[in-house]
């Protein structure tokens, strides 16, 4: 198939792109069963960038098969702990080798800077693999004295195992396709699971590479399996497959809550990573120093296109024009083009889709009587870039700011007094993250608390960490990620008594 490469592209991507991609599926590279393949685009200038094997349920059915031997038979339950923690840690060094590399492909199939790919997405993966690779020796039960009722002096020895769930399915999106991978593989690994990914349809290619190392770095086969494909198949045939013990996804809420039906057949474990529309409160006592380039980067890093982005902007009244003009000066000086290109700031959105998703909203917007400071339009004719973009004259009612737009669009909005801001703040059927800029440190502990979110972040936005739980309140979904409740989600308690006496 016709390959968009150009000479400055890696030469290792290159080669990785010559090819059509296949499918990991028991330790083998190998073909859909249909025979079928899928583009995936450079979203830079739409062009096709690779051909990548169509996983179905047919497939799902063979990568499940593999995950469920090498849980249940495999070498993988016999490794020791410490062994498994080594594989996990070699994965990292192969990655953090491949830096470079993965940055390339990852900017080359989402459109994300290079500069972000590399100093942001690879790393993070690298760090998140070596935190959950150093928690295998460390999950741990617990002895429970116990005090029997009805078996007056007899002894007993109760204790507590935690136990890996078994298989796993994991479904990923595309915003940050190789770190979410690593959210999803580190922690199933290092509980024992074995794993089917699907990535996500616009952006297979850093998994699959990913997959190249996990079979370098020597995991037995069938511990990871990768079926990249569409949704409404692989994923819909993954989430709800009977053989699957747990489902782990992450996307849209609308998805999220198809997951959470599909799953019921086997009442497999459930955990969801959704969406946000996260508000990003500015007090009149902020450094706006800090606070105005920290709002700007809260919803235009990764072109917005972050479940955690700072979409819903409140700023005190006496400071509001400064703080939204001062994103808007942000927002025009921001480089938009080729990811590839080093003076680039912002990449394009991901896919025509996702153009059309946003400048649907932007539409929207501006019907509803919202005016833009900054932006506010498509930019160009060849590939998916729009504008970063600052609407004012916003309303809680409006469709811009009730819904996710997963772009680089802020609505903003002045509040009178912090005794007002709570409850908008809080007004979202979602409640991803949060953010509050202040000095007064007591004001800003105070709201944390009261912030209906995962993740409250004070005077500092996208701060994110291998070792801290990430997750949703309401319907920005179950569970958290990351940190050691991450395990949580892929281990179970066993409770084990012994009469002694
Ligand atoms: P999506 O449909 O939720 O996609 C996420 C993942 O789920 C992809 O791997 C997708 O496969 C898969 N999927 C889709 N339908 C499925 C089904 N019926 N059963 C099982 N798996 C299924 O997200 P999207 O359509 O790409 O983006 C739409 C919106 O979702 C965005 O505008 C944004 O609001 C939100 N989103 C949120 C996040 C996040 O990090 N929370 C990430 C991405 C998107 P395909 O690749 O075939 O779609
Ligand atoms: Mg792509």
């Amino acid at each position: 198939m016709g390959i968009a490469v150009s000479p400055q592209i890696h030469p290792q991507v290159a080669e990785f792109l010559e090819k059509p991609r296949q499918m990991l599926i028991n330790g083998k590279w190998v073909n859909s069963i249909s025979g079928k393949t899928f583009p995936t685009y450079n979203p830079a200038t739409g062009e096709i960038l690779a051909q990548v094997a169509e996983g179905d349920r047919e497939d799902i059915e063979q990568a499940v098969k593999a995950a469920r031997r090498a849980f249940d038979q495999g070498p993988w339950r016999r490794l020791t702990a410490s062994e498994r923690g080594r594989l996990i840690w070699k994965l990292a060094d192969l990655l953090e080798s491949h830096t470079e590399e993965f940055a390339y492909l990852e900017s080359l199939d989402n459109g994300k800077p290079l500069t972000i790919a590399r100093g942001a997405d690879v790393p993070l993966a690298v760090d998140l693999f070596r935190y959950m690779a150093g928690w295998t020796t460390k999950i741990e039960g617990n002895t429970i004295p116990i005090s029997v009722p009805y078996t007056p002096g007899a002894k007993y020895l109760a204790y507590t195992l935690r136990e890996p769930v078994g298989v796993a399915g994991q479904i990923i999106p595309w915003n940050f396709p190789l770190l979410m991978a690593a959210w999803k593989l580190g922690p199933a690994l290092a509980s024992g699971c074995t794993v089917v990914l699907k990535p996500a349809e616009q952006t297979p290619l850093s998994a699959l590479r990913l997959g190249e190392l996990i079979m370098e770095a020597g995991f037995p086969e069938g511990v990871v399996n990768i079926v990249p494909g569409y949704g409404e198949t692989a994923g819909a045939a993954l989430a709800a497959h009977p053989k699957v013990d747990k489902i782990a996804f992450t996307g849209s809420t609308e998805v999220g809550k198809l997951i959470v039906h599909a799953a019921t057949g086997n009442l497999k474990k459930v955990s969801l990573e959704l969406g946000g529309k996260s508000p990003n409160v500015v007090f009149k006592d902020a450094d706006l120093d800090s606070a105005i380039p920290g709002a700007a980067s809260a919803i235009f890093f990764n072109q917005g296109q972050c479940c955690c982005a700072g979409s819903r902007l409140y700023v005190e009244k006496p400071i509001f024009d400064r703080v939204v003009e001062g994103v808007a000066d942000h927002a025009k000086k921001i480089n938009v083009g080729s990811g590839l290109d080093p003076e680039t700031h912002m990449g394009p959105l991901v896919s025509q889709e996702q153009l059309s998703r946003v400048c649907g909203y932007l539409e929207a917007g501006f019907s509803e009587g919202a005016t833009a400071l900054a932006g506010g339009h498509k930019k160009g004719n060849k590939g998916y870039f729009v504008e970063p973009t600052v609407l004012v004259n916003t309303r809680e009612d409006m469709k811009v700011v009730q819904e996710e737009i997963f772009g680089p669009v802020v609505v903003a909005m002045p509040f009178d007094d912090p005794e007002e801001i709570l409850p908008r703040a809080n007004d979202s059927d979602y409640g991803l993250a949060a953010a509050v800029w202040t000095r007064d440190i007591g004001k800003a502990h105070r709201m944390a608390e009261h912030l209906h979110a995962g993740t409250v972040w004070i005077n500092c936005y996208n701060i994110l960490d291998a070792a801290l739980p990430f997750g949703g309140y309401k319907q920005s979904g179950w569970g958290r990620e990351m940190g050691h409740e991450a395990l949580n989600l892929y281990t179970q308690t066993k409770a084990i008594c012994t009469r002694l006496s």
